[in-house]
């Protein structure tokens, strides 16, 4: 598959993720306390024991980059399971 152009400006892109940073990480190592963006089924429901997630379908975000003007698109085809 040729590798998607930016839809405003046309030039390359390149392949990234959304990074949900903690608010309190681990400064010399903040991958242990990070999560990869996800797609959730329906609208945000707070329960009890925080975001409602059971019975939702759920993928992995993945992003590309404009490396001329900076566009950035979302895809999410990979589910979570
Ligand atoms: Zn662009």
């Amino acid at each position: 598959m040729a590798e998607p152009r930016c839809a405003k400006c046309g030039a390359k892109t390149e392949e990234g993720f959304l990074l949900l940073q903690a608010r309190h990480s681990i400064p010399r190592n903040p991958g242990l306390s990070s999560a990869v963006g996800t797609w959730v089924e329906g609208p945000v429901k707070y329960g009890f024991f925080g975001l409602v997630l059971r019975k939702r379908r759920r993928y992995r975000v993945t992003l590309r980059r404009c490396t001329r003007c900076g566009y950035v698109e979302t895809w999410a085809t990979d589910p979570v399971s």
